[in-house]
């Protein structure tokens, strides 16, 4: 473990920047100098998909017969082409889809232990009896995917092809060349769940998936900075049609809180990409309706297939 102070040597100084500011070039985002990350968005729907499985509700009919951005697959996003974020069961399909180049890919941060982010029995197809290649993936999740996963790790030969790191919430750690700082989440806590910072050469993104509205401590251990480029936000519950949701998930209203709270603190500025991500179908909106009413207030509204270079 480093402590928050270490993550924010490596990261550079804080940068604030003025409240009059913000409001002036609200919603807009800009490209800074410099060398820059990626990060491509997998899949983006909550533990159902969008159409789930089995459903005949509105929204999945509605998405089915629209395509394209509507169908959503389970949450997994890749960061340039090397660090991979969850491994939910759709990784297979993110794989044909995406042409995914798993001699490049060989850190996994997993935030929590639900199945739609995290499915072990797929790691187990490391085992070179089913993998015929040189391959090898680095893991860290919290104590109950930690747990999962070491279970799995039960054939010979086992370590040639799989690292696992236990990690918790304020645990600051370098993996596969990128800074990172896992940040405790507001989420069922038998998954043991953690959303993550990531930081290489002055470049940092936020990928707050699960959590419902961001407990003290993560205020505390961010502090005052440095600053991110990109944060994507959870926003299982939509619009917040049936309600907002504040604890465990979000709907886009705290979304748009921790946002703000964010610039106030000098965490995002006018240039920060802030996306929303993580649907449910339950939601009662379609991809297109919810980039419709997300465009008025500067939110990018992520879809399967989405990228971002920053
Ligand atoms: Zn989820
Ligand atoms: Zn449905
Ligand atoms: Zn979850």
């Amino acid at each position: 473990m480093i402590a928050r102070a270490v993550w924010q040597k490596i990261n550079g100084p804080v940068e604030r920047v003025s409240r009059r500011n913000l409001e002036k070039c609200a919603g807009q985002t800009a490209r800074r100098g410099g060398n820059s990350i990626k990060i491509r968005f997998l899949g983006t729907a909550a533990y159902e998909g969008v159409p789930a499985l089995f459903c005949e509700c509105d929204t999945c009919k509605k998405s089915l017969a629209a395509g394209g951005r509507n169908l959503r697959s389970r949450l997994q996003a890749l960061v340039n082409d090397d660090l991979l974020l969850d491994f939910p069961p759709d990784t297979l399909w993110h794989t044909r889809r995406f042409g995914l180049d798993w001699t490049k890919i060989k850190t996994c941060l997993i935030t929590h232990s639900h199945s739609d982010h995290f499915y072990p029995e797929d790691i187990q197809q490391l085992e070179p009896v089913y993998s015929h290649g040189d391959f090898f993936l680095h893991f860290y999740a919290g104590e109950s995917g930690y747990r999962k996963l070491r279970e799995m790790l039960n054939f010979a030969g086992a370590e040639k092809r799989i690292a696992l790191s236990e990690v918790r919430g304020g645990d600051a750690f370098t993996a596969g060349g990128y800074d990172v700082l896992a940040l405790p989440a507001n989420h069922d806590p038998r998954s043991s769940p953690v959303f993550y910072a990531i930081g290489r050469d002055g470049k940092r993104l936020l990928y707050a998936h699960d959590t419902g509205v961001f407990p003290d401590s993560v205020w505390e251990i961010l502090g005052g900075g440095p600053r991110f480029d990109l944060v994507s936000f959870d926003c299982t519950a939509g619009l917040g049609k049936w309600g907002d949701w504040r604890e465990g998930h979000m709907t886009i209203r705290p979304a748009l809180e921790m946002l703000q709270k964010m610039r106030e603190a000098g965490l995002a500025d006018c240039a920060t990409v802030a996306v929303i991500n993580h649907f449910s179908h339950n939601c009662g909106s379609t991809h297109d309706e919810l980039a419709e009413a997300a465009r008025e207030y500067g939110v990018t509204v992520a879809y399967d297939g989405f990228e971002v270079e920053f």
